[in-house]
């Protein structure tokens, strides 16, 4: 039984230690060589004396990448991954939210750093790649490893306008990766063509099925998927059988029909998660691939990645739902009514919220935030038993399985990435010019409308919030009003600001 996800990577690499782990377009790491490198940065973390402290890592996506991510979890230390190309703004919070011991990063980065007021140590890994490295040292370091440890922080947009970053530790990602290598029959035959940046959740079983089953995840780079039919040529190239990627990549794939003229891909296993999967879109994939096994997998970043699954069993009409289905193994899964009651019937809404080993401990540094969300078991009054509030409405359908309806807040899933409005609005709010705003949502487009007030060009207001968002919050549309909409209460009038900007919003 392994307890760390360093515990999967012993075993394996002594198992596997030939056979190739990981493939970016530089190169590819056998198991024992992963474990080598991962062993090498360890101990250049561990002579400097940090144990159980962050580890920020400026690195892209790639080999080099999984090799730090594995040499701060063999060096008893937490990392967290972030975007090089968000804006300084943006690097600079998360530095103060997370007080990094060290940073490793590589020289490609280094000028992007130095721009950033931190005074956290640094490494550079081409630096360390020749380091000699001892076994000990990290031995002794992990036995006061437990599985309860963090093993990262993932950053989330925050709806104050501060990242959240969600605390996972060692036994979430365990317990999640054993789940689904269980249920969908992973093993060294896997190959993963991986989609998701290497900071979002829907990367994890990319990154640590392997190293528990034997699997070869491709590292596909994030360009190459504004280019459908060079993501295709890297799935035949490299013989990949399963992909868990978000449903908008596999609607661009419908939408540009891709699949119609391109050599036919062993394809065993197409999971989605992270937004709603367009039915319409996954009976194209259907029709071509009609033997696949498909799931709808639904989770959040605080509850590791998936919490819920549903596995195609019967089909569906191009305008039904598909449901979010039941919980994953050693999960469990609760409706809450707005007045408090818990709901076990069918087609009554409620918030979904989770227990289980798959829970996040919590929010990095924000107690208040942590609060709100991981709550007691209103229905436990006995001893304390966490649950997360997810925040999203569900109910059951006759089947009994969780259908997924929509949020109770301002957050929105644009292109697969997890925004939260107000954190655009505290950056629109920040700049000089602007008296007062507010961000509503186009969900046909996939838009996001910035309506403001106040003495500032749209252009200029534009360039400044490029400044502080990551490119996917940038709105794509700015409306300038002379007067805010206020409601009753005084409060800034969502409701018809959406009415009046964004096409066919219903009457309330
Ligand atoms: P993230 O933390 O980026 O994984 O985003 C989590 C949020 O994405 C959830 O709270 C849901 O609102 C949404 N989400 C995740 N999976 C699904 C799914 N299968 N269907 C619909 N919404 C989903």
């Amino acid at each position: 039984m392994c307890r760390l996800v360093t515990d999967y990577l012993d075993k394996t690499a002594a198992r596997f230690p030939d056979k190739t782990a990981f493939i970016d377009s530089d190169r590819s790491i056998s198991f024992s060589e992963l474990r080598s490198e991962a062993i090498i940065i360890a101990n250049a973390i561990i002579a400097r004396g940090i144990f159980k402290r962050p580890v920020l890592l400026f690195m892209e996506k790639s080999v080099s990448l999984v090799s730090a991510f594995l040499g701060v979890a063999y060096s008893g230390n937490f990392y967290s991954p972030i975007d090089v190309t968000m804006p300084d703004d943006r690097i600079m919070k998360i530095f103060e939210i997370l007080d990094p011991a060290l940073v490793i990063t590589d020289k490609k980065h280094s000028d992007i750093l130095r721009s950033i007021d931190n005074d956290a140590d640094t490494i550079f890994i081409e630096d360390i790649r020749h380091a000699v490295s001892s076994e000990d040292t990290v031995t002794t370091n992990l036995s006061k490893v437990i599985d309860t440890d963090i093993l990262y922080v993932l950053f989330t947009s925050g709806s104050t306008g501060m990242p959240k970053g969600v605390i996972i530790d060692h036994r979430a990602v365990v317990d999640f990766i054993d789940w689904i290598s269980d249920c969908y029959d992973l093993s060294d035959r896997t190959v993963f063509a991986n989609q998701a940046q290497l900071y979002f959740d829907l990367s994890i079983q990319d990154v640590y099925a392997p190293l528990k089953t034997g699997a070869t995840t491709v590292l596909i780079p994030n360009r190459l998927y504004a280019s459908p039919l060079r993501v295709w040529r890297e799935i035949i190239k490299h013989r990949v059988n399963t992909i868990v990627w978000i449903p908008s990549m596999l609607s661009l794939f419908a939408n540009l029909d891709i699949l119609r003229n391109v050599e036919k891909a062993p394809l065993r296993t197409v999971l989605f998660c992270g937004e709603v999967m367009p039915t319409k879109h996954l009976n194209y994939w259907i029709d071509y691939y009609p033997d696949v096994t498909y799931a709808n997998l639904y989770g959040p970043t605080e509850c590791t990645e998936a919490c819920t699954y549903y596995t195609l069993d019967r089909h569906f009409d191009d305008d039904d739902v598909l449901p979010i289905g039941k919980p994953c193994r050693n999960t469990d899964s609760i409706i809450i009514s707005e007045d408090g009651d818990l709901i076990s019937t069918p087609h009554s809404e409620g918030e979904l919220c989770i227990r289980g080993t798959c829970l996040s401990s919590g929010y990095y540094g924000d107690p208040d935030s942590t609060r709100r969300s991981f709550v007691q078991n209103p229905f436990n009054k006995n001893y304390p038993e966490i649950i997360y509030r997810t925040g999203d409405i569900v109910c059951y359908n006759d089947h009994m399985e969780l259908i997924y309806i929509g949020r109770k807040d301002f957050q929105i899933k644009k292109h697969g990435y997890r925004v939260e409005l107000g954190e655009i609005e505290a950056a629109a709010s920040s700049v000089d010019g602007v008296t007062n705003c507010c961000c509503i949502f186009d969900p046909a487009g996939e838009k996001i409308i910035l309506v403001y007030t106040g003495d500032i060009s749209e252009d200029d207001l534009n360039a400044a919030i490029c400044t502080k968002v990551q490119e996917y919050m940038i709105p794509s549309e700015y409306i300038h009003r002379q007067q805010m909409l206020y409601n009753d209460n005084g409060k800034i009038d969502r409701i018809s600001l959406t009415r009046e900007y964004v096409n066919n919003t219903p009457e309330k």
